[in-house]
C-alpha cells in the first residue's frame, strides 16, 4: 500500500528568500523549495523531493536505454591515471580534473568521463567480431573542476551523467549505434516535456567524425547556436564557412604604404582613411584586415603564437578559436609575448607572409599566419605594415600577401549566410543537455582495442560515446517550467502528481484530506499530503513553490461539499464536488 508523502514529517524546509549565491531561477527555486542544498561550490546535497525528481529522470533514461538495446553497468569514479595517460587526456583535461594520490603516492583521478575504462573492459573480455555490436552505459557521478561552477545544478563540479558507449566492427555499425542513441535521446527529452534543438557539434579534441548536441534554448545558456529557416543548425563552435571564391583583382590599384599616425584601432584607421585617402563610397571597418595575435597553449603547456587576419568589423570568438585550435587553449598574446617578438608592432601588425616591400623587413615571418575564410584570393585590404604608425592600402591577398592557411574563428553574426546555402542564420543561446558522438577509432587505437574479423584479421573497433546530463536535466526542466511563485513539474518526473492541502483547523478537514489521499493512491496517483499544523496561506504558498502538477484544497468549501482544484501549469482554479473531484482530475489528466 503506497503512502502519501506527508509534509508534517517530510525532511523539508522551504525558504522565502532566494539563496544569495543563486543567479538563475532554477537554482533559486530548487534551493528555496528544498530540493537541493549547496555543500560546496558546484557540489550539492539532495533532499527527499530532489532525489525523487532525479530518480524519476534516471528511470526514464534507463527505460529508453533498454529500448535502444544498451545494457547498464557501473564503473568506479575513482580511477588510476594510466588509462587517461594512454589517450593523452590526463594532460588534455588540464585543471579540469580532480587529481589525487593514494598512500603509495600513485596518481588517481575522479573521472570526468569514462571512455578509457569502458574501452579497456571491452578489450579485457571481447576478442571477436561476433561479440559486436555492443552498447553499454552507466548512470554515474562525474567530477570536473569547472572554472565557473555557476547556475547550481546546470554546471556542477560533481554531477550525474548517463554515459553510453558503443563498440562496432565497421562504420555502418557505428552509424546504427549512433542513431539508436540519438533516437533514445529524442524519446527521453520528449518524455520530460522539454523544448530542444539538435545541432551539429564540434568534433574537436576527441578527434571523432560526427557529433551532435541537444540544446534547450535559454537566455542563460552557455552555448550559442545558429540556425537557418531551412534546417541548418549548429553550435557556433562547429560552424565552418567555406573559403570565399577568388575575386578578380585586375582593377585593384597597386598597394601603397602610408604614414598613418595615431591609428592603432580599427575606428581610428577607418576615420583616417576616409580623411586622408578617400575613395568613392568611402572606407568601412569591413575593408580593413585586423591581424590578431593569439597564444596557443598545448596540453603539455607549450606556448606558441599565431596571427589571424580577420575583417576589421569582426571580433575573434573565443570559443570558436578554442574549437579550431583544439586541443590547445587559446589566449590573447601577452605583453611578454610582444616583448619576445620585436617584429610585432602593436596596433600596426600586418600579414607576415608576402611582399617585404609592403610588409616590412622585420615582419615576424616565423609566426604562422592564417586568414579568415572571408579573405578571398584577390580581395584588397587596408592593414598594418608591421611598422609603427604605418598602414598599407590595397594590399591584395594572393598578389601581395599570403597565408599558411585558414582559421575560421571570427564571430558568427545574425544574418550571416548559412554555410550550406540554406539562408541567413539566426543566433540563440542554449543549454547542452545531451551529446552524441562518433568517436571512431581514436580511443580504440590508443588503448589497442582490436578484435578478429571474419577473416581472422585483427581490426580496430570503432566507438561512439553518448552523454546525458541527468542532474543538469533537473535544473533545465525547472528552468523551462516555473513561474514567479515556484516550480511547475511535468507529471513524468514530479515527486507526486497530486498535492492535497488540508486548509483549516477542524479535524474533519484533515480527515477528508486523508480520505481523499488514500482514494487517489488507490487510483494509482502519487500524492503529497499537507497535513501540517500551519496556516492555509503558508500551505498555499508552499504548494506553488513545490510545484506538483495538480493541487486539491480541502478547506472552507467542504461546508458545501466542495473542494478547490488547481492546475499548476495553467494556473486554472475551480471548485468541484468532493465526491467527483478525483473523477474530474482523471478526466483532465487524459
Ligand atoms: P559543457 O560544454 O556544458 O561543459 P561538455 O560538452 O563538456 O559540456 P560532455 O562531456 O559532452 O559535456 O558531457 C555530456 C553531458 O553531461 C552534457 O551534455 C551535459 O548535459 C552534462 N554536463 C557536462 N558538464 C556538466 C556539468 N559541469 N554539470 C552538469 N552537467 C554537465
Ligand atoms: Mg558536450
Amino acid at each position: 500500500m503506497p503512502m502519501p508523502i506527508r509534509l508534517s514529517t517530510l525532511f523539508l524546509r522551504t525558504l522565502r528568500e532566494d539563496p544569495a549565491d543563486a543567479e538563475v531561477d532554477s537554482h533559486k527555486l530548487l534551493v528555496r523549495a528544498g530540493y537541493i542544498r549547496r555543500s560546496a561550490p558546484g557540489i550539492f546535497s539532495w533532499l527527499p523531493l530532489g532525489l525523487m525528481v532525479k530518480n524519476r529522470i534516471e528511470q526514464i533514461v534507463r527505460e529508453e536505454m533498454a529500448a535502444a538495446g544498451s545494457q547498464e553497468v557501473h564503473f568506479p569514479a575513482l580511477l588510476p591515471k594510466e588509462p587517461y595517460e594512454a589517450t593523452g587526456r590526463w594532460e588534455e583535461y588540464g585543471d579540469n580534473i580532480f587529481r589525487l594520490k593514494d598512500r603509495k603516492e600513485a596518481d588517481y583521478l575522479l573521472a570526468p568521463t569514462h571512455e578509457e575504462v569502458f574501452s579497456l573492459l571491452v578489450k579485457d573480455l571481447y576478442t571477436s567480431y561476433k561479440d559486436l555490436p555492443l552498447s553499454i552505459y552507466q548512470i554515474q557521478i562525474k567530477y570536473r573542476d569547472e572554472a565557473r561552477p555557476r547556475a547550481g545544478l546546470l554546471r556542477g563540479r560533481e554531477f550525474v551523467m548517463k554515459d553510453a558507449y558503443s563498440f562496432d566492427i565497421d562504420d555502418a555499425g557505428l552509424e546504427r549505434s549512433y542513431q539508436a542513441q540519438r533516437d533514445a535521446y529524442e524519446r527521453i527529452f520528449k518524455r520530460l516535456g522539454l523544448d530542444y534543438v539538435i545541432v551539429k557539434a564540434d568534433a574537436g579534441a576527441m578527434g571523432g567524425s560526427k557529433s551532435e548536441e541537444f540544446l534547450c534554448p535559454a537566455e542563460i545558456g552557455e552555448d550559442t547556436f545558429v540556425r537557418s529557416s531551412s534546417g541548418f543548425a549548429a553550435n557556433v563552435e562547429a560552424v565552418r564557412f567555406e573559403p570565399s571564391p577568388e575575386v578578380d583583382a585586375s582593377d585593384v590599384p597597386a598597394a601603397e604604404v602610408h604614414d598613418s599616425p595615431k591609428t592603432p584601432t580599427i575606428q581610428t584607421l577607418v576615420d583616417f582613411s576616409n580623411k586622408e585617402h578617400p575613395r568613392d563610397g568611402g572606407w568601412s571597418a569591413a575593408d580593413t584586415l585586423k591581424n590578431v595575435v593569439l597564444a596557443l597553449v598545448s596540453p603539455e603547456g607549450k606556448r606558441s603564437l599565431v596571427i589571424v587576419g580577420v575583417p576589421g568589423d569582426r571580433e575573434v570568438d573565443q570559443k570558436r578559436a578554442e574549437a579550431w585550435f583544439s586541443p590547445n587553449d587559446v589566449e590573447q598574446a601577452s605583453e611578454e609575448d610582444f616583448a619576445n617578438h620585436k617584429g610585432l608592432v602593436k596596433g600596426y601588425i600586418g600579414p607576415t607572409k608576402g611582399s617585404k616591400q609592403f610588409l616590412g623587413e622585420k615582419a615576424e615571418s616565423k609566426i604562422p599566419y592564417f586568414v579568415d575564410p572571408r579573405v578571398a584570393k584577390g580581395s584588397a585590404w587596408i592593414t598594418g605594415a608591421n611598422e609603427n604608425e604605418k598602414h598599407v592600402w590595397n594590399l591584395t591577398f594572393g598578389r601581395d600577401f599570403d597565408a599558411d592557411g585558414v582559421a575560421d574563428i571570427a564571430e558568427v553574426r545574425a544574418g550571416d549566410p548559412a554555410p550550406d546555402g540554406s539562408g541567413p542564420l539566426e543566433l540563440a543561446r542554449g543549454i547542452e543537455i545531451g551529446h552524441v558522438f562518433q568517436l571512431g577509432r581514436k580511443y580504440a587505437e590508443a588503448l589497442d582495442l582490436k578484435v578478429l574479423d571474419e577473416n581472422g584479421k585483427l581490426v580496430t573497433v570503432t566507438m561512439g560515446s553518448y552523454g546525458v546530463g541527468v542532474t543538469r536535466l533537473v535544473a533545465v526542466v525547472a528552468e523551462q517550467s516555473h513561474d514567479d511563485k515556484g516550480l511547475i513539474w511535468p507529471e513524468s518526473i514530479a515527486p507526486a502528481q497530486l498535492h492535497i492541502i488540508a486548509a483549516g483547523k477542524e479535524e474533519s478537514v484533515f480527515e477528508t484530506a486523508e480520505q481523499l489521499a488514500s482514494e487517489a493512491e488507490e487510483l494509482g496517483l502519487t500524492v503529497i499530503l499537507d497535513d501540517r499544523k500551519a496556516s492555509p496561506g503558508v500551505k498555499f504558498a508552499d504548494a506553488e513553490l513545490l510545484g506538483m502538477p495538480w493541487v486539491i484544497v480541502c478547506g472552507r468549501g467542504l461546508e458545501q461539499g466542495e473542494v478547490e482544484m488547481w492546475q499548476r501549469a495553467t494556473g486554472e482554479r475551480f471548485a468541484v464536488k468532493l465526491e467527483s473531484a478525483l473523477a474530474e482530475l482523471t478526466a483532465r489528466r487524459k
